[in-house]
């Protein structure tokens, strides 16, 4: 078995991090945006060590822009996670061990939920992620934690921030269903005390760990990450959409907007000042995905966020009882562990068999594990990602499916398109794709039987 250096001094530049030869923003900019490949995490302008990249417009296309002097360190293209991630070598580094090909590295697998009833009722899922920020914020475990929360005058427009306190935690309870780039804020730790918590997304994690190793002095400040599954995220732009199409002009005619409202799985819903209320199912939302969803994702191939200290999802599996929310928790180093401890008298957690914990997920990490890895190969060449993993093996009809899809996706992603389904009844939208998701549902249990 090769060691970890082995691996590295093979490995050198095939995905960019250990490259000696002189990078700039320039390099970043060709090689990865304008190839399609940014994945909007923000992680290199957290990490410019000068401050001269910022994001272009964080509520739009958010794409990393140079507004001063470059000094062609190079850290910036380091830690792009866009370019890829060499995932053989990445779970050497952090677990030193093979990975399950589904699930990753892990400890233990739970379903669990938040034992406060008003904060598992307004969290996305079971409340786990806001219960394990709030223990950390507490114990003292950490000083801050990186979060996603609305801007105060305008809460249809997320941004990321540091909470200091329980309270600013529960009040970033919810998924944002929009791209932000949360990484962007990283470049403070440097100037911070203390230890911080990050609650970060797929792309943002890889992002984060490329930083642990570029830049391990500020990134030695992180004491957990805590990972949320994630199948797709969409530009803002879908919610704006939506909210025209719900006939609301003016935007500060809004009191509250939430991806995940009211009993789990939730619904969109937004309120506005006057008392009006606008609502669509969570399944109804997903018609956005295919118009609005960022390329990039679709070259994904991570759904369970498998480099995380903890990674959290929704815990389908009992999404039948109607009991309230569950999400599904995997602890996957001492970190989380650790943090899972703390936060023992504020959660109820059910050890589960890992692979309930693939069924529940079974159609997502069917899209990411075999249609993302194919959808990259069949991207290929430099309009693709590396992650340095052989193709899956499937069948005729699997690659003839995906070509079609990538298709599909090209052309919903066009001005035509979204202007066409605008044109579509929301209603009956909703109809289908509640119906779609009613149908794979079934599919999978049978597949499962
Ligand atoms: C874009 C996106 C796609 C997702 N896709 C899936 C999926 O396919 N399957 C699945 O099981 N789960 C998915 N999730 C995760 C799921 O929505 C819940 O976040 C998860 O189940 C945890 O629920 P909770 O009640 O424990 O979290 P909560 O207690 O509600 O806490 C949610 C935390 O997420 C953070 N957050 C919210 N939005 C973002 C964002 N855009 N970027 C970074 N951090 C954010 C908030 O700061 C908050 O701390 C996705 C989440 C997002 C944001």
């Amino acid at each position: 078995m090769l060691t970890i250096a082995q691996l590295e001094a093979s490995r050198l530049d095939k995905v960019g991090y250990y490259s000696m030869t002189v990078m700039d923003f320039q390099r970043l900019q060709k090689q990865v945006i304008k190839r399609g490949l940014c994945t909007h995490c923000g992680t290199c302008v957290g990490a410019c060590p000068n401050g001269v990249l910022t994001l272009s417009d964080p509520l739009g296309e958010c794409l990393p822009q140079q507004i001063g002097e470059c000094q062609a360190c190079g850290l910036c293209y380091r830690v792009c996670p866009g370019k890829g991630l060499d995932w053989q070598l990445m779970n050497k580094r952090l677990f030193h061990s093979q990975p399950d090909p589904y699930l990753g590295c892990f400890k233990e697998i739970y379903l669990g939920h938040s034992l406060q009833p008003d904060l598992r009722s307004k969290a996305s899922a079971g409340g786990v992620v806001t219960s394990l920020v709030s223990a950390a914020l507490e114990s003292g475990l950490a000083q801050r934690a990186l979060l996603v929360g609305h801007q105060p005058d305008n809460p249809w427009a997320p941004q990321p921030f540091w909470a200091q306190t329980s309270t600013q935690a529960q009040s970033a309870a919810q998924s944002t269903y929009a791209l932000v780039p949360v990484n962007a804020l990283l470049g403070e730790l440097d100037s911070m005390d203390g230890k911080a918590v990050v609650v970060a997304l797929p792309c943002q994690v890889h992002g984060l760990r490329n930083l642990q190793k570029s830049r391990p002095k500020s990134a030695a400040k992180i004491e957990c990450i805590i990972g949320l599954y994630c199948g797709i995220n969409l530009y803002l732009q879908a919610t704006l959409s939506l909210l025209a199409r719900f006939g609301i002009k003016d935007l500060s005619q809004i009191q509250s907007l939430n991806y995940r409202a009211g009993s789990w799985p939730g619904r969109f819903e937004v309120i506005l000042h006057n008392g009006q209320t606008h609502t669509l199912s969570k399944s109804g939302f997903n018609y956005l995905s295919p118009f609005y969803g960022v390329p990039r994702c679709w070259q994904c191939v991570d759904l369970c966020n498998e480099f995380a200290d903890i990674s959290i999802g929704d815990g389908w599996a009992k999404e039948d009882m109607n009991l309230g929310g569950w999400s599904v928790v995997i602890s996957r180093t001492e970190a989380g562990v650790k943090l899972l401890a703390s936060a023992a008298d504020r959660l109820k957690l059910e050890k589960i068999d890992p692979e309930l914990a693939k069924s529940m997920h079974a159609h997502s990490i069917s899209n990411k594990k075999v249609g993302g890895l194919l959808r990259v190969h069949l991207t290929g060449g430099k309009a693709a990602p590396n992650y340095g993993l052989q193709p899956p093996r499937v069948g005729a009809a699997r690659k003839a499916f995906e070509r079609l899809n990538l298709l599909i996706l090209r052309i919903c992603a066009t001005r035509p398109a979204r202007w066409a389904v605008d044109r579509v009844p929301l209603k009956i939208l909703d109809g289908f794709f509640t119906g779609l998701r009613t149908f794979w549902r079934r599919v999978s249990d049978k597949s499962k039987n």
